[in-house]
């Protein structure tokens, strides 16, 4: 047995519980003891019975004289007892737990905790907490008691029992890795007693240092992986240097035969990812752009150097439609040049040999099946959809390709330093000229009728020229059923009330490819004038006329997140419009909407976020799982600053620090992994 044991092969207490375990995402027994206490119920101080005070929650203590089941008439049991600790006596009880009467028996000394209350018109003590004190415990009435997240099925008083009983016998599974000398000088307590003190704290500031010892160890160890990453990838064997001088009126001549001009910052990437491609190290650099910046054309110029080099690349999207997209965005631009492009998705394959400049497509393009005669370039888009594996496989597709990922999620600089420091970043923050700020709105409740009216008039008025999305609430991370029927049915109801009149589509995760597509066609055929969908549209969708996005429940999306649905508008130079609903009035909801309407950054959005919500919604509510971390708060700037410099002091001897060493890698595993 192990800390990665398997809670349901720890013995019978444990399987009995395995299904709730899974819900509180408890796999392993280390899961079991990052389980920690959100807070604690101070019961340092037990009172003499003579002292309880009507209504005010009290520990007491006591010796049982009797106890016994009380049947009522209105056919629910009473369970009384009989306590006295030598001040006085009192009648304790309880509703409806008939088995207490065998746990509990006279004689018996009880830890209590409730409340004395008038129950008719004697005072009785209502007992929320007890526990028999005949041999020590004491563990859930006195001292600060760690309360957990509980599901159905466990309580935080069995979960304190499990923890407390493993801590105790299993002393020798939770081995030091931090050196001796680093633990000194920062003043952190032993891993093993970390985690006791983090779940059965003395004082409050004893449990707060031991969190800040285990928040600190997943800081310095993402660092430490991600210094680890950045070494390894220097350290292989040779890339594949591009000739860039040689072919650089080529590369230009085909920017000028854009129809636009570069932005500043796609220029800048331009020459950031050019310089790259000359070395020998192969480039591995993020292009991180808030939606609409232009990072795909970024992309197809580099592809494009590749190709002029001789080589081919790859470019992995995470759905279907954006591989499609992509794939018709590079025929546009890159055919003229002379190039061949190929589409590989689950369902479609448009080339059958490896005679292609481009393959474009979801992680069907990872099957052993496909080769590359002479694979020069990687590009993914949406880095945090995808694993650390993927990566490696499509890797292997060639001989040390160069890698160029995408995402449009806006990683604010100290989740990117933390945890993505072994990638080079550039940066799109500006929007390409001529577009327009989209105009956002916080529509109360009461004006919601209001705001359909509007978006119908708009679409009227613009002789069915303007199209609008509405995109109904995000209920799970995955696209569920619930998602469905809930985008399903709103659907329904705006075609046959709200916008009557008007054409109306409906677009959803657990649709056939080709049902999706053939309602993305008649979108942008304009067959359909509004289209209502589940959050898959969020990954990229290019409508140039749609010009209205309303999001239902807005309060359930992080502000990155609503960000980029709402890119979803705007990509043509009309005016475009977003509209949030909510049904939630309380005020810290509604101060965080309102920032939608004056902030258009992706990244300041994120950044508040992070600062409102700690950045739990930044990739969804996996963005602990990516980051592989459960119990950091990026918001605790000291801490993250504090990893980082231990982190730099530390990598030079990690190879002789093999505990370290051995958590550094694992943590590189759980990155791939991240569920
Ligand atoms: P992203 O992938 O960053 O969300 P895209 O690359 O899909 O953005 O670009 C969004 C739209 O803007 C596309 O229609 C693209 O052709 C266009 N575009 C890209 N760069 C520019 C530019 N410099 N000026 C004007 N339009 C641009
Ligand atoms: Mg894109």
């Amino acid at each position: 047995m192990d800390l990665q044991t398997p809670v349901k092969d720890a013995g019978l207490v444990f399987r009995l519980k395995s299904q709730a375990l899974t819900r509180l995402n408890i796999f392993t027994l280390e899961d079991l003891l990052f389980h920690l206490p959100f807070r604690y119920e101070d019961y340092t101080n037990a009172v003499a019975i003579k002292d309880l005070k009507i209504g005010k929650q009290s520990v007491i203590k006591g010796t049982v004289i009797d106890i016994k089941n009380e049947f009522t008439r209105k056919s629910f049991v009473l369970q009384k007892a009989t306590i006295t600790d030598g001040t006085r006596e009192v009648i304790c009880t309880w509703f409806n737990q008939t088995y207490i009467t065998k746990i509990i028996h006279p004689g018996d000394s009880l830890g209590l905790v409730g409340k004395l209350d008038f129950f008719g018109k004697k005072p009785t003590f209502q007992v929320k907490e007890y526990e028999v004190l005949n041999n020590g415990g004491g563990l859930h009435t006195t001292g600060f008691v760690p309360i957990y997240n509980e599901t159905k099925g466990l309580s935080s008083k069995w979960i304190r029992n499990r923890i407390y009983d493993f801590l105790k016998n299993n002393k020798n599974l939770i081995t030091e890795f931090l050196p001796l000398e680093e633990l000194t000088r920062l003043h952190f307590t032993s891993l093993y007693d970390s985690f006791f003190s983090c779940h059965f704290p003395k004082s409050l500031d004893e449990a707060r240092i031991a969190h800040d010892r285990l928040a600190f160890d997943e800081l310095l160890l993402a660092h430490l992986a991600a210094m680890k990453r950045r070494s390894e990838w220097e350290k292989q064997n040779k890339g594949i240097p591009f000739d860039v001088e040689k072919f650089e009126i080529q590369s230009s001549s085909f920017v000028s035969s854009l129809p636009f001009t570069l932005t500043e910052g796609q220029q800048k990437a331009y020459l950031e990812i050019k310089n790259d491609l000359q070395k020998e190290t192969p480039m591995n650099r993020l292009l991180e752009g808030d939606v609409g910046s232009g990072k795909t054309v970024v992309a197809a110029i580099a592809m494009h150097l590749a190709y002029l080099n001789g080589y081919q690349s790859v470019l992995m999207a995470p759905t279907e439609i954006l591989a499609t997209q992509h794939f018709k965005t590079l025929e546009t631009f890159l055919k003229p040049m002379g190039m061949e492009i190929a589409l590989f998705t689950g369902n479609k394959k448009t080339h059958k040999n490896e005679k292609f400049d481009i393959a474009v497509g979801t992680h069907a393009l990872i099957q052993k099946s496909l080769d590359f005669e002479k694979l020069g370039l990687v590009v993914i888009d949406e880095q945090q959809r995808f694993g650390v594996e993927q990566r490696s496989l499509l890797r292997e597709k060639g001989k040390n390709p160069h890698f160029l990922t995408m995402t449009a999620t806006p990683i604010p600089r100290t989740i990117l330093l933390a945890v993505y420091k072994d990638l080079d970043l550039s940066l799109l923050n500006e929007v390409p000229m001529g577009r327009k700020e989209i105009k956002t709105w916080l529509v109360p409740n009461s004006k919601r009728a209001d705001g359909y009216i509007w978006v119908k008039k708009q679409i009227i008025e613009s002789k069915y020229h303007d199209q609008a999305f509405i995109v109904c609430p995000f209920i799970d991370e995955s696209e569920s059923m619930d998602t469905v029927k809930a985008a399903k049915s709103e659907f329904e109801r705006l075609q046959k009330e709200d916008l009557k009149g008007l054409k109306l589509g409906l677009l959803h995760g657990k649709m056939k490819t080709k049902e999706k597509e053939e309602v993305l066609k008649e979108f942008k055929e304009k067959k359909i004038h509004v289209l209502v969908a589940t959050p898959v549209v969020e990954v990229g969708i290019d409508i140039p006329d749609a010009t209205i996005m309303i999001i239902e429940a807005a309060e359930r999306f992080g502000l990155a997140q609503l960000h980029q649905l709402r890119g979803r508008v705007g990509r043509g130079d009309k005016q475009s419009y977003c509209l949030l609903f909510t049904e939630s009035q309380t005020e810290i909801v509604q101060t965080r909407l309102k920032y939608m309407e004056t902030s258009h950054s992706g990244f300041e959005l994120a950044e508040l976020d992070l600062k409102l919500r700690g950045g739990g919604d930044l990739f969804g509510t996996r963005q602990h799982g990516v980051a592989g971390l459960k119990v950091a708060d990026f918001r605790n700037f000291e801490l993250v600053e504090k990893a980082k410099i231990e982190a730099e002091h530390l990598y030079p001897q990690l190879s002789q620090e093999k505990k370290l060493l051995q958590k550094v890698e694992s943590i590189t595993l759980k990155l791939i992994n991240p569920d």
